[in-house]
């Protein structure tokens, strides 16, 4: 195999998520099927994306919660060209933003259904993608 050739494969493969001290008790609650976030022990907000500070008082002492995962559809939006070589397989990609009853929002990809049936307000559940590597990724699908 050439040079160019491995570069070519290289180019197909997903990007996967590189988890870091901050976020790895994220990932490791989505390999035991559990969704968890962070709470900050000061304001009692509720903290997503996964960092080391309040997003709503800077205050430091957050602490991770399990919650449910499930949530309403926020906005999404229907990918019918892929987003990147490698998410060829996944087209049409539903790519949505789920609103969760503790008020934080994330990013997902709606699975198991037809684009035609997904709606802003829809509720929506976790769904475990165990990868190959070992990390496991959060999908939703209609609830
Ligand atoms: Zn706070």
């Amino acid at each position: 195999m050439t040079a160019d050739a491995n570069l070519d494969e290289k180019r197909l493969e997903k990007p996967r998520p590189l988890p870091t001290p901050t976020t790895q008790p994220f990932w490791d609650g989505l390999a035991a099927e559990q969704v968890r976030i962070q709470q900050c022990l000061d304001c009692d907000g509720w903290v997503f994306y996964p960092r080391s500070r309040c997003s709503h008082c800077l205050g430091d002492r957050l602490e991770w919660r399990t919650v449910s995962g499930a949530g309403v559809i926020f906005t999404f939006s229907v990918a019918t060209q892929a987003t990147f070589p490698a998410f060829a397989d996944e087209v049409p990609q539903i790519i949505a933003v789920v609103e969760l009853p503790e008020g934080v929002h994330l990013t997902t990809t709606i699975v198991g259904a037809e684009p035609e049936a997904v709606r802003v307000g829809a509720p929506v559940e976790p769904v475990f993608d165990h990868g190959d590597d070992g990390l496991t990724l959060l999908r939703h699908r209609l609830a």
